[in-house]
């Protein structure tokens, strides 16, 4: 039987219902009580890390995580983290960076409704998180409803839906629906050692361009002492080069020595620079192209690798 090492961190999965709303309490042996099927999947060691709504997460306890996985290696087959889904992606997406040449499976799951509560998705992505985790995949994977998700690929697109993540721009590495399964498995090939590269650096900021927007929030951005922008932009790339031309703005800060990093508000394609005179022209006044990147990916490999270069 593979060992895993189960991390609990809160979200709704280890909520109750109290007179100031949902609030995690649940350890992570009250949650394997209620699915006592993982039992028989794998032999489980819980460490309870905190129990926060994830709203409340800063980068800092990402890299404690890291820390964590990287100081019990050794020591597990796999790793479980139940997370709150309202910044899941991020904290895969993070993971991803920071765990470098990872060859065991560290799975993050959640759910949308309680796991004392009737009818809660809970079970089902537990029993799914487990199986993922006791598996021979590498990488860092969100295992929610419907879906196994690469962690730097994915997104919360549903508040309530049970299928609330989607992958973008990369088939899931599973999916299963009435039709059977999909596969999409990662190729498993480990280049190098692994090792936990912990530092991030949390002084970068995502700006979502919106028509009407004055670009000197470039320049509040850069004196607020952030290192790296991600600019959040209209379909393959575009900013404001005309009325509230911003080039002059990202010029300033990228002479300052900011990274700024683009992508795109549309789920699905990524930004492609080369296309409008727009991202021609913010390429070349020094922005960097996200490519096929989620917001949530970018901003935190932007908090990478400000940390490590
Ligand atoms: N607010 C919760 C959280 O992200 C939502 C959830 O877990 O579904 O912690």
């Amino acid at each position: 039987m593979k060992n895993i090492l189960f991390l609990t961190t809160g979200g709704t999965i280890a909520c109750e219902e109290t007179e100031e709303g949902l609030i995690p309490s649940l350890s992570g042996q009250d949650l394997i009580e209620r699915v006592p099927e993982i039992k028989t999947l794998c032999q489980i060691t819980v460490a309870d890390v905190c129990k926060l709504d994830s709203s409340n997460l800063q980068p800092e306890n990402w890299s404690k995580w890291a820390k964590l996985i990287g100081d019990n290696y050794t020591k597990y087959d796999g790793f479980v983290i139940t997370h709150g889904t309202d910044t899941m992606a991020y904290t895969s997406s993070a993971l991803s960076h920071m765990l470098v040449n990872l060859g065991k499976p560290v799975v993050l799951t959640g759910s949308q409704v309680p796991i004392n509560l009737a009818n809660s998705d809970a079970r089902s992505n537990l029993e799914l998180a487990f199986t993922i985790a006791s598996s021979n995949l590498a990488g860092v994977f969100i295992a929610f409803g419907n879906k196994v998700i690469k962690g730097d690929c994915a997104k919360k697109i549903f508040a309530k839906n049970f299928n609330a993540f989607e992958s973008i721009n990369e088939t899931p590495v599973l999916f299963f629906d009435k039709t059977g399964i999909k596969k999409n498995l990662p190729c498993g090939e480990v280049l190098g050692e692994f090792k936990v590269e912990e530092k991030l650096d949390p002084r970068v900021m995502a700006i979502t361009i919106t028509p009407g927007l004055r670009p000197d929030i470039i320049d509040f951005a850069v004196a607020q002492g952030n290192k790296g922008i991600v600019l959040e932009c209209f379909g393959a790339g575009g900013v404001d080069t005309a009325t509230n031309n911003f080039l002059p703005a990202i010029k300033r800060a990228i002479h300052k020595g900011v990274r700024v990093v683009c992508v795109s508000q549309c789920l699905f394609d990524g930004v492609d620079l080369t296309l409008y005179p727009m991202g021609i022209l913010a390429a070349q006044a020094g922005v960097e192209s996200g490519g096929l990147m989620t917001l949530e990916a970018a901003l935190t490999k932007l908090m990478f690798v400000l940390a490590n270069e």
